[in-house]
């Protein structure tokens, strides 16, 4: 049974913690745009050079740019039992190009899982991840843009899939193994 879903939420919800252990267990494709962006940006590809002025600054790599890469990734043979998408989409022209790839390919979304957080919480989380994983993007001024990038152009989204009947909202906060808990039981698996 193959498995197609969306993670949304803030920087620091979790998702890619989540969504690893998620790939794992049922053998759907991790797809993590901002993965993706940053290997073509240490690789120094043409998408790389592209992006690397918006990555740096926090701000959202232009939506041709990352949907023609996204398109290209869900065509891949890993794909297969399905796909967790992580990062992305985070604008409604993204989510409307998510639905017309998938269209295209015979295929739907199974589910829309938001990883609720709050505020303070994700600015702590941020802050620890950025000891462990020295990102370029995780200076102050580029964490707090992600955030307000967030609120104002992915936090619609939240409407469009409940709208859609996809959305699930997820309590992002307690152990790893809670939310996962949660996220297997909100999949209904
Ligand atoms: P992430 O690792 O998901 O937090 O993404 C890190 C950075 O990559 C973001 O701040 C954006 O600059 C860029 N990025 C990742 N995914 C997308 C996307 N779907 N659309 C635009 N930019 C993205």
């Amino acid at each position: 049974m193959s498995l197609r879903v969306v993670f949304l939420g803030p920087p620091g919800a979790g998702k890619g913690t989540q969504a690893r252990t998620l790939a794992h267990d049922t053998g759907a494709a991790h797809v993590a745009t901002g993965d993706m962006l940053r290997d073509a940006i240490a690789a120094g590809t043409a998408l790389g050079r592209q992006a690397k002025t918006y990555y740096d600054r926090g701000e959202l790599v232009p939506d041709e740019l990352v949907t023609g890469m996204l398109g290209e990734r869900l065509q891949q043979g890993d794909t297969g039992k399905g796909f967790i998408l992580d990062g992305f989409p985070r604008t409604l022209a993204q989510a409307e190009a998510l639905e017309r790839l998938l269209k295209d390919l015979g295929q739907d979304l199974d589910r829309v899982i938001f990883f609720d957080v709050p505020e303070a919480e994700l600015l702590r989380r941020l802050a620890a991840r950025r000891q462990v994983e020295r990102r370029a993007d995780d200076t102050d001024e580029a964490i707090k843009n992600r955030l307000r990038v967030y609120a104002a152009q992915t936090a619609p989204l939240l409407d469009y899939y409940r709208n859609h009947s996809l959305l699930v909202t997820v309590p992002g906060v307690g152990t790893i193994e809670a939310i996962g808990e949660a996220v297997r039981r909100a999949l209904g698996r």
